[in-house]
C-alpha cells in the first residue's frame, strides 16, 4: 500500500523540475495525479510516461478562469481533490535598481497571485472532505537575496499566505492543512539556466554576498517532503514551513 494510496492530487508546473518529480513520487506512492503546466508538450509527455494514474491539463496559474477549469477538469477525471501542490513559479535575476515594473508584475502574478488563486479555489474544492495544500516557497523568503529581488518578495508572500490559509481552515473547521516548502538550490532548469544568463555577470557583486551552498539538491529531495505532507502521516502538521537546504540558510 502506497503512502498516498487512493488520493487525488493536482500538481502545478509539473512539466519539469520539482513539479515533475513531485508527480512521479506521488504516482509511485499510489496517488492519481493531474499534472498542469503552461508547457503543454512537455507536460503531456510526463503524464504519458506515468500511465493511467496521470493526466495532463493546460493551465496558467496566474489566471482565475484557468484555475476554475483546472480544478473542475481534475475532479471530472479522477474525482474529488485531496492534495494541491502549488509548485509553478518563475525566476528572474534583477536587483531592486534593475527590476522593471513589468518584471515585478509578471513574477508576482505567477508566484504570488498564482498561489493565492490555488489556495482560494483549492479551499473551496476541499473544504467538505478535507485535504492538503502544499505551497512552494523558497529559502529566498527567509533571506535577503538582492540579485533575485522580485522573486524573493514573491516567495515571502507565499510563506505568509500559507500560514493565513492554515489558520483560516482551522478556525472555519475545514479539515484542510496548508504548509510551505522552502528549498535551497535544486538541480532544475530554473537554477541551472542562470549560469548562462547575462544578468548573472551584471549582478556578480550581489551574488557574491550570498553564502555559497555546500551542495545543490535534487528534485527528489523536495518530492519526498511533498509525499509526507500529502499523506496522512502529516495529519497534525499545518501552518508549518519546511526548509530543505542542508543548513544553507542558518549557517
Ligand atoms: P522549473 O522552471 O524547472 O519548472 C517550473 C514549471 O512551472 C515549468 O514547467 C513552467 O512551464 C511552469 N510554469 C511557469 N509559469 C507557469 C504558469 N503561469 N502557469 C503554469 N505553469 C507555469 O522550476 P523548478 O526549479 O522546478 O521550480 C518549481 C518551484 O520550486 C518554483 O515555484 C520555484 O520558485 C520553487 N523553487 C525552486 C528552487 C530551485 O532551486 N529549483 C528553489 C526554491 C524554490
Amino acid at each position: 500500500m502506497g503512502r498516498v494510496e487512493g488520493k487525488v492530487a493536482l500538481v502545478t508546473g509539473a512539466a519539469s523540475g520539482l513539479g515533475k518529480a513531485d508527480a512521479e513520487r506521488l504516482v509511485a506512492e499510489g496517488a492519481r495525479v493531474v499534472l498542469s503546466d503552461l508547457n503543454t508538450s512537455a507536460g503531456e509527455a510526463v503524464a504519458k510516461s506515468l500511465g493511467d494514474a496521470a493526466y495532463f491539463i493546460s493551465h496558467d496559474v496566474s489566471d482565475e478562469d484557468s484555475w476554475r477549469n483546472a480544478i473542475s477538469t481534475a475532479e471530472d477525471h479522477f474525482g474529488p481533490l485531496d492534495v494541491l501542490v502549488n509548485n509553478a513559479g518563475i525566476l528572474a535575476m534583477a536587483s531592486v535598481e534593475d527590476t522593471s515594473v513589468e518584471q515585478w508584475d509578471r513574477i508576482m502574478s505567477v508566484n504570488a497571485k498564482g498561489v493565492f488563486l490555488g489556495c482560494k479555489h483549492g479551499v473551496a474544492a476541499m473544504k467538505e472532505r478535507g485535504g492538503s495544500i502544499i505551497n512552494l516557497s523558497s529559502v529566498a523568503a527567509m533571506l535577503g537575496t538582492p540579485a533575485f529581488f522580485a522573486y524573493s518578495a514573491s516567495k515571502g508572500a507565499v510563506r505568509s499566505l500559507s500560514k493565513s490559509v492554515a489558520i483560516h481552515c482551522r478556525i472555519r473547521e475545514y479539515p484542510i492543512r496548508c504548509n510551505s516548502i522552502h528549498p535551497g538550490g535544486m538541480h532544475t532548469s530554473m537554477v541551472m539556466g542562470l549560469a548562462g544568463d547575462p544578468a548573472a555577470a551584471a549582478n556578480a557583486d550581489l551574488l557574491s554576498g550570498m553564502r555559497p551552498e555546500r551542495n545543490i539538491g535534487v528534485p527528489e529531495d523536495v518530492a519526498n517532503m511533498v509525499v509526507y505532507l500529502a499523506s496522512d502521516e502529516s495529519k497534525r502538521v499545518s501552518g508549518a514551513e519546511f526548509v530543505i537546504d542542508d543548513a544553507f540558510s542558518v549557517a
